[in-house]
């Protein structure tokens, strides 16, 4: 075959190698040898720092067989290096004598029988990347204008490959990057999607068709989420182009995602945005029952199981407060001590169970009719503690009072039909502190006990 009818060959069956660069590379050499009539064809690869050569593919025609993996390094054959570095192409007529190659003689021309050498640059760029040697076995060869023309556009084709390959590497390597992660990543330039990985897709649970148009996918995204991915928009808008941003979107299927925002910068210009988007609707879960249980705990400490009041110990203390508070605000603080009469007896006829029937519906009784500003609690077993802000004596016992008269007219329900007393006091006229008033409530409860029950007693 002629050299022109081998390259052109080789150009037509070019598009068959497309994501096959080991077999690009073959063919070349293969071309090579065919066409410059050389018994060895080979593409070498130079190292970053120029102090290298691998062998990425020899071809020996005679056996037909590739082989690779020899390295040449630059303090060995100095001149060779000086002047592949500098030179266009280097022709060696005789490989031996020429000084170019010469290095070459002893350790490797000599054994293997080669008398020339072509050796045409592989650039990318400007830049040397490698080289395609033709190794003539013989004796001295004249290289023709056409020779080193055929050689340099093989070695042109050998730089596309070896850029392809580079490129489809660092496009698996930036595949492989994205799929790494468990977050959804979507990136824009604004008007089309650059790049997404397949987590994204499943978390919005799109399909790649829908990746086409990135207007649609926004849309999507927004048409989803609640306010905040209102929010989110403008958190964005108002970080400006160069600007990250992260906010929370909370999807109508009750998912939660942590949406980061960042430029997609090349060099010091913004070219797009990258999305990533956490599902952290777990976490958020977590976070809601923890603090739900801590509410709960707070409650279960502070509450008296049975009736729902304070416990004793909350409203003692709210009582406290209460006072601490009027020492310096001035607001009236008045007590009521209250006890069911002949409680014992609804225990002993009725049973234990109507006992603490009686106790929740008294506690609710008092709920409904203190302001919510007082404080309610179960003071012991079946009498109560009211701490009413902002009442003095008779105002208390006058609220007690028609509390109590209501029960006399009242439908009971399922519960038998009770009555209370309550002693009163007033901070400031009864007592200064807590311990004090109770005292004095309790003493007053005492003598409504003693004088028939069923009534408040204020002083
Ligand atoms: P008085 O009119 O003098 O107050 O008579 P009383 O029977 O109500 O007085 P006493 O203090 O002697 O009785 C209170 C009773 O309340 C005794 C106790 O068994 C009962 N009791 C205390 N706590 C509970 C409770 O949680 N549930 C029930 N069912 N009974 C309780
Ligand atoms: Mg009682
Ligand atoms: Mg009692």
């Amino acid at each position: 075959m002629q050299s022109p009818d081998a390259i052109a060959e080789l150009a037509r069956i070019w598009k068959r190698y497309e994501g096959d660069p080991d077999g690009a590379i073959h063919a070349i050499t293969e071309t090579a040898a065919r066409a410059l009539k050389v018994a060895r064809a080979s593409v070498w690869l130079l190292s970053e720092d120029a102090t290298e050569m691998t062998c990425v593919d020899l071809y020996e025609a005679a056996e037909h067989r590739h082989s690779a993996g020899v390295v040449l390094r630059s303090v060995d054959f100095p001149q060779y290096f000086a002047a592949m570095l500098e030179e266009e192409t280097i022709a060696a007529e005789d490989a031996h004598t020429d000084p170019r190659t010469s290095e070459f003689s002893k350790p490797y021309l000599g054994p293997l029988g080669i008398g020339a050498m072509l050796d045409a640059p592989i650039r990318t760029g400007l830049r040397l990347v490698g080289v395609l040697c033709h190794e003539h076995i013989g004796p001295t060869r004249v290289w023709g204008l056409g020779d080193a023309k055929d050689a340099a556009f093989l070695a042109s084709l050998a730089s596309l490959t070896l850029e392809l390959k580079h490129r489809a590497m660092r496009e698996a390597l930036l595949a492989a990057t994205l799929e790494s992660t468990g977050e959804g990543i979507l990136a824009s330039d604004d008007k089309s999607v650059l790049a997404y990985n397949q987590r994204f897709l499943d978390m919005w649970k799109l399909d790649a068709k829908a990746m086409r148009s990135f207007e649609g996918v926004r849309n999507y995204i927004s048409a989803r989420t609640a306010m905040s991915g209102l929010v989110g928009a403008a958190n964005e808008a108002f970080a400006g182009e160069a600007g990250e941003s992260i906010d929370v979107l909370e999807l109508d299927d009750g998912r939660v995602f942590e949406r980061a925002s960042r430029p997609q910068l090349m060099g010091p210009k913004v070219v797009g945005r990258v999305w990533s988007f956490r599902d952290i609707t777990a976490q958020r879960r977590a976070e809601a029952a923890l603090r739900a249980s801590e509410a709960k705990m707070r409650d279960l400490a502070i509450r008296d199981g049975l009736t729902g009041l304070f416990n004793r110990r909350h409203v003692l203390e709210l009582l406290n407060e209460a006072i601490a508070r009027s020492l310096v605000a001035g607001e009236r603080i008045s007590i009521g001590l209250v006890d069911l009469d002949y409680f014992k007896k609804v225990n002993d006829e009725l049973g234990h169970l109507v006992g603490d029937a009686v106790l929740r519906d008294f506690a609710k009784q008092l709920m409904q009719r203190f302001r919510a500003s007082d404080h309610v609690g179960r003071y012991g077993g079946e009498e109560f503690l009211v701490v009413l802000r902002g009442a003095n004596t008779s105002a208390a016992a006058r609220i007690f009072d028609e509390v109590r008269r209501g029960f006399h007219t009242r439908e009971f329900g399922d519960v038998p039909k009770y009555t209370f007393s309550a002693g009163i006091a007033e901070l400031g006229v009864d007592g200064a502190d807590a311990m004090e008033l109770l005292g004095r409530a309790d003493v007053r409860l005492y003598e409504a006990k003693r004088l028939g029950r069923d009534r408040t007693i204020s002083g």
